[in-house]
């Protein structure tokens, strides 16, 4: 008997075998890393300045310091390295875009997250920015495979890992908890991303893939700072190799590579790159995201033992430590779940494809 079974070892499952071991509570984890391309294919970014309008990002105050504890914890914890908390630089594109930002970096609200602001060039041109640029601070990339990797060795150190593929239709619900190949467990929690919908209920999780297309580069020289400006480039391990990305594709969803997502890449990045570069290879992944953009947490309505943690959308590294934090205070019954993120707000949604009310 465990306490629960954790399907899924993407940033949501390892976050949360984490926090239970924190917790000291039973779990057993299945996972079909073959099938994984979302974390194994993020950049790992964090920023609390984004969008269109670079405005704080949603919960920011909250989300920025529950992720620098919980990394620095976790690597901590496994005795290893991921975590690299470092500057961005976003070039200007114009006189009047560094305008607005001299006027922004003494606004109390953003004032914490800038580090300086470049009227012009910054010295190192490596990059393209004639009207200067912005350093943002409290930003940096999780190295994601890295964190999986050692996650997943602790988990197999601890005999509580299973590497296949969770057949749903194996799992028998009963009064008491879930019963799974002879596991018995109090709870399931499905972290199981994009695979994201459940026969079991005939109900229609409402997960949205977007598809996203990368590429790895090497360049003649090591890039000071992570700059993205249309593009990012976020450091991998091998010396000046590159993380290029990443394109957002809501239609035209192929489970590959294409030359228009290299083309769009490229493009960007020869407007962005001084540097000269290679290009060493291209992937693909596609990030659960939900109708509103907000993570999805819960149990399946009307399934108290069939809990959903999922939604991480774009912003996975940043969401997932506070809200695994948050699944397992509810877990444990000492909160209720944050409307915005509980997986009732789409109750009607539920009810139409189901026909249950
Ligand atoms: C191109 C791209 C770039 C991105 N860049 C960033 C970034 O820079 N910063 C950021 O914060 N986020 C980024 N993201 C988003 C981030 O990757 C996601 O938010 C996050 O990875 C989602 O994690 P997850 O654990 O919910 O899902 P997943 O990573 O998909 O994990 C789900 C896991 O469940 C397993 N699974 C599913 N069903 C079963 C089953 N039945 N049996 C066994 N195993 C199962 C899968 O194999 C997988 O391992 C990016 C995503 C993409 C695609």
């Amino acid at each position: 008997m465990v306490d629960y079974i954790v399907v899924g070892q993407g940033l949501a499952g390892s976050t949360l075998a984490l926090r239970m071991k924190e917790r000291g509570k039973s779990f057993v984890v299945f996972d079909d890393p073959a099938s994984n391309r979302s974390s194994a294919i993020a950049a790992g970014l964090f920023n609390p300045v984004t969008g269109k309008l670079m405005t704080k990002t949603w919960m920011a105050e909250t989300l920025f310091p529950e992720l620098h504890r919980f990394y620095y914890w976790a690597e901590k914890v496994l005795g290893q390295r991921f975590f690299y908390p470092q500057p961005i630089y976003r070039p200007f594109l114009s006189v009047s875009e560094q305008n607005e930002w001299m006027g922004k970096s003494v606004d109390p609200g953003l004032h914490d997250c800038i580090q300086q602001v470049f009227t012009k060039s910054r010295p190192g041109n490596q990059v393209h920015d004639p009207f200067g640029g912005l350093v943002l601070k409290e930003c940096g990339y999780l190295d994601v495979l890295s964190f999986l990797h050692h996650v997943k060795n602790y988990l197999v150190s601890t005999h509580s890992y299973f590497s296949e593929w969770f057949d749903e239709a194996q799992l028998e619900i009963n009064t008491q908890g879930v019963r799974y190949k002879g596991i018995d467990a109090t709870k399931i929690i499905f972290c199981n991303g994009t695979a994201s919908q459940l026969s079991i209920s005939g109900k229609n999780i409402p997960i949205r893939l977007l598809k996203g297309e990368t590429l790895v580069i090497e360049v003649e020289e090591s890039l000071e700072l992570i700059y993205n400006r249309g593009v990012y480039m976020v450091p991998m391990h091998e010396k000046n190799r590159y993380k290029v990305g990443a394109t957002y594709k809501s239609k035209v969803l192929s489970s590959e590579i294409t030359l228009a997502g290299r083309q769009e890449l490229e493009q960007k990045l020869n407007e962005l790159l001084r540097v000269p570069y290679r290009i060493i290879s291209q992937d693909w992944g596609f990030r659960p995201t939900t109708p509103d953009r907000r993570p999805l947490l819960g149990c399946l309505p009307g399934y108290e033992n069939l809990i959903i943690f999922n939604g991480l959308g774009t912003k996975g590294v940043s969401l997932v430590p506070y809200f695994s934090e948050h699944l397992m205070d509810w877990l444990s019954g000492k909160i209720e779940i944050r409307p915005e993120v509980n997986i009732n707000r789409f109750k009607s949604l539920f009810s139409k494809s189901t026909g249950v009310a």
